[in-house]
């Protein structure tokens, strides 16, 4: 496989910093003592800190306790970004007045471009309408050295897949799924604009130094089970918070039978548990698949660290290493899963699925099945959907239900239309639609016709299932499964069809689906795909000029947010009780507000309106002082106005879902100064510290219980545990009906993040110290 000219200029840019990296490994083994054994995820992450010696041995018991307690600072390799979040992060960036990005970054537009009618039309239509952002980001990535990744070229984790994530690499990206590049054996961690801008600053980004949870895969897959249904097995054994504060680390002989993608899907959804990461050890499937994507050199050197003695391998974990946690699943026996509705740990095993249908009552017929996305629009994937698809209209059959294809990325796209998959599935009624997120992200003019609020079943093989989420439509119940399986299920268009078991009625007699077969990598090498796809360098150019025009509505400048108080507060108010689930979706919608995300004031007009009342059980229905309601956005603005500062009271794994630092900046721009929750989402949590907002817990949950909307607060101990960085309690002093109680809290503030909210944000503290 030749590399084409375009990325071998790049190759040097690819290729993690091996020497370095294993130089650093000796630092930390020295500093650990040799006898430690490590994890792979210890290995990668502990050999990119700045400093191994400081964050290894300080308030770790003498380096024997750093996980879960170490505050680790890290230097990450490389950065990646999506259209969506990059507007944010590039402005954040901009306000730091640097020349150029100091490590490799690259901008993918994924995100904006709407799915309906198929790529022709649905890719011009979305470029036309967001050109003013696509120029913006393009602008931006030619002055500052980032490469840049047009509108159709594919979905950011795809992408990054294919070009950048290499065995024993550490990255951020702007989004949650960044995990996905783990299966080629990097840690890749999502995060918030503000904590991208850390890496592209060249500041160390914090991270608390996570447990690893160890999940031992034995045996090999076979028949209708894949690498999809080992993540949706395991969602189901951990639920959306089991992960929390966890990487991920598969191990075991059963890793050596999956492929490089069937890794990244399994690495992908890892963020539905909420993990930091999830990661691979460096696997026979990885070499194939880089010397696929034109990355043959970096194969041969993550070859040569593999077989250098174990102290020094950086690339799989220590033979003895031990695990805070340990999960089998024998691939052997795994049956495929359908997981949800409306939470993706909500897992089924297939032969019970009819069952389960039953007894709920969920619908019996659904009206689309989508396959691809960043999940799953592998070849492998594709591929054993594109041979259901020959199965079936061998026996004369044509789906059941719409069927859309989504492709993650234009190599794999044009890679399946050499090789004739993108007819087969076109020949049959499958939509093609553009590469890129589209429906996965709730850009999707879905013609299918249910109404608002109806209860009606799709099946995709994505990885998120939040109500409204895909159609904006919360009667829509998204089940999530693997392509082949949806692609089988759309021939019957019932959710209870089995295809491993029941048979479709035809003409010549009962029809029943073979398993599955389909090819890991295309024999014939990836296409290159249309040139004009292909990435703008990352070598900056000072002469480009980054616009912004003042009257747009798209993109906004940032106002630095002002610094905390040198006072305690003393009178924050209740804006919202918020009751169950609240996700990053819940405190700042997608789908249409995504042309927003630039514009922070604009945006903000989305803040909190899928929250569910705690008192009233009504959505997005605020209640002031006097009685009077309005939605919460308009309570949180006309509180603003009135210097009225407030905080939201939540209940568990508050933010969790994506990596969307909206949904702190909004409540920060707002006025928002507390959230006070039972549990925070790991990466919503980290974003609300960045942006200036303190996130509290409850040190008794019933507390809940105790406040109300429009409840007074002052807090006690905040500003000292601010100033003494992050030692102190605080304590929240609620004041109503002429009473005072007090609820105590709990913290995870660190120094530096105490430092970020002392400043008023991260970037504030950032860019002084720029000026410094
Ligand atoms: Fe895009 Fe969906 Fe993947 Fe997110 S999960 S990157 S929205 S395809």
């Amino acid at each position: 496989h030749s590399i084409p000219s375009h990325q071998n200029e790049d190759l040097a840019s690819r290729t993690p910093p091996y020497p370095k990296l294993l130089e650093r490994l000796g630092t930390v083994r020295k500093v650990l003592g040799s006898s430690r054994q490590l994890t792979l995820a210890e290995k990668i992450l502990y050999s990119h800190l700045e400093n191994p010696e400081e964050s290894l041995l300080s308030n770790t018991n003498n380096g024997r306790d750093i996980r879960g307690q170490a505050n680790l600072k890290l230097k990450p390799d490389r950065v990646a970004m999506q259209d969506a979040s990059a507007q944010m992060a590039l402005l954040q960036f901009m306000s730091c007045g640097l020349p150029s990005t100091a490590v490799p970054a690259s901008i993918h537009c994924d995100h904006m471009i709407v799915g309906e009618k198929g790529a022709d039309t649905d890719l011009p239509n979305s470029i036309a309408g967001n050109k003013e952002v696509f120029d913006f980001l393009e602008s931006a990535a030619q002055k500052y050295g980032i490469e840049f990744w047009p509108p159709g070229a594919g979905i950011i984790h795809q992408s990054v897949l294919e070009n950048y994530s290499a065995p024993g690499l550490m990255m951020l990206g702007t989004d949650s799924h960044t995990p996905n590049a783990g299966g080629l054996g990097a840690i890749a961690i999502g995060v918030g604009g503000a904590d991208a801008v850390d890496a592209l600053v060249d500041a160390p980004w914090e991270l608390k130094a996570p447990k690893i949870l160890g999940v031992k895969l034995v045996g090999e897959l076979s028949g209708w089970a894949s690498p999809k249904d080992v993540i949706l097995n395991l969602a189901g054994q951990l639920t959306v918070r089991g992960g929390t504060g966890f990487v991920i680390e598969y191990f075991g002989p059963g890793v050596q039978t999956l492929s490089a993608t069937g890794m990244g899907t399994c690495c992908n959804m890892g963020a539905e548990v909420g993990a930091t990461t999830s990661l691979f050890p460096f696997s026979p499937s990885h070499v194939p698949y880089l010397y696929a994507t034109h990355r043959g050199p970096i194969a041969q050197a993550a070859q040569n660290i593999a077989s250098l003695p174990m102290a020094q391998n950086l690339l799989v974990a220590d033979p003895e290493a031990v695990y805070d946690k340990v999960i089998t699943i024998d691939l052997s026996t795994l049956e495929p899963h359908i997981n949800g509705p409306f939470t993706p740990d909500l897992s089924t095993p297939l032969s019970k699925f009819k069952s389960v249908v039953e007894e709920k009552k969920w619908p019996t017929t659904f009206g689309a099945g989508l396959i691809g996305s960043c999940t799953n629009s592998s070849y492998q994937d594709m591929t054993r959907a594109e041979e259901i698809v020959k199965q079936a209209c061998a026996a004369g059959l044509t789906p059941k239900a719409d069927f859309f294809v989504t492709p993650g990325s234009e190599q794999i796209r044009a890679t399946l239309d050499r090789d004739d998959t993108l007819s087969t599935f076109s020949s049959a009624g499958g939509t093609v639609l553009a590469n890129a997120c589209g429906p996965c992200i709730g850009q999707w003019n879905r013609t299918d016709g249910p109404k608002k609020g109806e209860a009606n079943a799709i099946f995709t093989s994505y990885n998120r299932n939040f109500p409204g989420r895909n159609d904006g439509n919360r009667g829509t119940m998204n089940f999530l499964a693997s392509p082949e399986l949806i692609t089988a299920m759309s021939y019957s268009g019932s959710t209870t069809f089995n295809p491993m078991t029941d048979s479709i009625q035809t003409p010549a007699g009962p029809f029943k689906f073979s398993p599955p077969k389909g090819y890991d990598l295309p024999s014939a090498g990836f296409a290159e795909g249309k040139s004009e796809l292909l990435p703008t360098p990352g070598v900056p150019d000072p002469s480009v000029e980054v616009v912004v025009d003042p009257k747009s509505t798209r993109l906004a400048l940032l106002d630095p947010f002002p610094a905390f108080p040198n006072t305690e507060f003393t009178s924050l108010r209740v804006l919202y009780k918020v009751k169950g689930q609240c996700t990053t979706d819940t405190i700042s919608a997608a789908g249409p507000w995504l042309k927003y995300k630039g514009h922070l004031p604009n945006i903000s007009e989305n803040t909190l309106i899928g929250a569910v009342n705690a008192a009233t059980d009504e959505v997005n229905v605020a209640y002031d002082v006097d009685g009077s309601n309005m939605g919460i956005p308009e309570l949180a603005k006309k509180w603003k106005a009135q210097g009225q500062e407030w905080l939201v009271v939540a209940e568990h794994n508050y933010g969790e879902g994506s990596a969307r630092e909206h949904a702190a900046l909004q409540p920060r721009y707002l006025g928002g100064r507390i959230i006070l929750a039972k549990s925070f989402a790991r990466i919503h949590e980290t974003n609300l510290k960045k942006q200036g907002i303190v996130p509290l817990t409850f040190a008794n949950e019933s507390d809940y219980d105790v406040l109300s909307a429009c409840d007074e607060v002052a807090t006690r101990g905040l500003l000292d545990t601010l100033r003494a960085g992050g030692k102190g309690e605080v304590e929240l002093v609620v004041k109503k009906d002429g009473q005072e109680s007090v609820i105590k809290t709990r913290h995870t503030l660190s120094q530096d993040q105490c430092g970020f909210v002392l400043a008023g944000s991260a970037l504030n503290l950032l860019a002084r110290r720029g000026r410094e």
